[in-house]
């Protein structure tokens, strides 16, 4: 099998792994699923759940986890999109709303998948910590908790300087937003044990196996290299490599966030910094920065700025001014662990619609659906759309289907090279703001 340590930590300290094999030959299902990160093996899973006869097939074009589902922070939470104060100014007050709703289930359901089905990607509950960094940052976290309490949420509160240090002890920290909703998880084994329930339930899995092409008549038809699949439905569980099948070109562009970690710490440094409850920490910041200790004590820390990507390139993962800020990130938070040594560097392609918020919907019509755009926070939201995307490929209608942003209208992203020009202003103004609340550390 193809080398995939380079990919992430986890990926490359994960149990040796024996892929399902490529497809070969012809194969005829109800359902073909293309992608095998948490969104497609999730839907495979709930499919054959509800409807135990029904054939169901997810097609991978490397193996399961490889794309952000086996790289990412692990972070298991309720943010949508950016931020409340974004969804709110977009979407309105009652999208924003029912978007944290759905949000708190896709943290419960991930961690009730968990405990019923025992799986094994060292889940733990810490709960979660906005801290802020500038007195601005503190605004922009209040202002998001009002909002959220103003609509009746009651599960985060904000915590003063002696508090959040009393969890964390970074001096950087001048307050922040406690929620004890919040798990963390190792995503490369979250999506081998997803794999492992969904071929449980009798969905089949092919690995190593790319769509290389679709065409539509009375039955879809997708082409790969070592046969055809004939499909009812399709489900595109793409994500951030969506924009390089013909059908979504327009609905997403990927944006590469990097994560660096540290060697195990030792007892004397695991006491400069406190973090006895191990939560789930990210700044303020619109380019995030997100930290966590995994199983084994290291300090993991991703964020700090995106790559972009010029049409089909994907060839993003490794930024190395982007690990040196963030290994610099690391010792201006923590004084005490200065001359840590980090073992692994890489990143990986989040999706971002024009918009910046998450998109459930049907292409042409009920027969194709996709799921896309979780930004950077898609771990919680991936498992919960795949329930949503069962429910609709059942064609039935719950609460669930009910949600606004399943169907909604997105705008599109116009072709290259203007695609490039508008991302490029997105994330500069992104980047300005932050600039701009962090002018009086710059001073410092
Ligand atoms: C570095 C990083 C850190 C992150 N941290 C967090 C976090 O802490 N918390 C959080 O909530 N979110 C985080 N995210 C986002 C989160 O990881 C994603 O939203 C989520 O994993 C997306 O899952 P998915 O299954 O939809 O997509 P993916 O996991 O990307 O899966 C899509 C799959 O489709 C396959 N594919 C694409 N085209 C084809 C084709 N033609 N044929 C066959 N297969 C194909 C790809 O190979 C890929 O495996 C992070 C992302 C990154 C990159």
């Amino acid at each position: 099998m193809r080398d995939y340590s380079h990919t992430s930590f986890w990926l490359a300290t994960a149990d040796p792994y024996v892929p399902s094999p490529p497809l070969q030959g012809d194969l005829h299902v109800e359902v073909a699923i293309i992608g095998g990160g948490f969104t497609g093996l999730s839907t495979a899973y709930h499919l054959r759940a509800d409807a135990p006869g029904l054939r169901v097939a997810v097609l991978e074009a490397e193996v399961v986890g490889f794309g952000a589902s086996g790289r990412n922070g692990g972070f298991s939470m309720t943010l949508f999109g950016l931020e409340p104060a974004v969804t709110k100014a977009l979407f309105g007050h009652q999208r924003t709303l029912e978007a944290y709703r759905y949000m708190e289930r896709a943290v419960d359901h991930v961690q009730a998948l968990v405990q019923q089905h025992g799986l094994q990607s060292d889940y733990e509950h810490p709960g979660f910590l906005r801290a802020a960094t500038t007195p601005a940052y503190a605004r922009r976290i209040q202002h998001d908790l009002e909002i959220l309490t103003s609509l009746g949420v009651r599960d985060i509160e904000w915590i003063e300087a002696s508090a959040i240090r009393a969890e964390v002890d970074s001096p950087r920290f001048l307050g922040g937003w406690w929620e004890p909703r919040c798990g963390l998880l190792n995503p490369a084994k979250q999506a081998r044990e997803l794999r492992r329930l969904a071929l449980a339930q009798g969905a089949q899995i092919f690995e190593q196996t790319p769509v290389l092409e679709i065409s539509r008549g009375p039955r879809f038809t997708l082409r790969t290299p070592g046969g055809t699949v004939s499909a009812k439905k399709l489900v595109f569980a793409t994500n951030a490599y969506s924009h390089l099948i013909p059908q979504l070109r327009a609905r997403q562009v990927p944006a590469f966030t990097h994560m660096v970690i540290t060697e195990p710490l030792t007892q004397a440094q695991l006491d400069t910094i406190g973090w006895r409850g191990r939560q789930g920490v990210e700044d303020a910041r619109n380019l995030v920065h997100y930290l966590r200790l995994t199983a084994d004590n290291r300090l993991a820390i991703g964020g700090s700025d995106v790559s972009l990507a010029y049409g089909a390139d994907m060839a993003r993962d490794h930024n190395s001014r982007t690990f040196a800020d963030l290994e610099r990130a690391v010792t201006w938070l923590f004084p005490g662990l200065r001359g840590v040594r980090f073992t692994h560097r890489w990143g990986g392609p989040v999706s971002v619609p024009v918009d910046l918020a998450p998109a459930i919907g049907q292409l042409g019509d009920r027969r194709a659906l996709f799921s896309l755009g979780c930004v950077g926070h898609g771990v919680s939201m991936t498992h919960l759309n795949g329930r949503t995307l069962a429910d609709l490929a059942l064609e039935r209608s719950t609460d669930l289907t009910d949600v606004w942003f399943v169907n909604r209208r997105m705008l599109p992203w116009p072709p290259e090279p203007l695609r490039m020009v508008a991302s490029q202003a997105i994330r500069g103004a992104l980047r300005l703001q932050d600039a701009f609340d962090e002018r009086h550390l710059a001073q410092a």
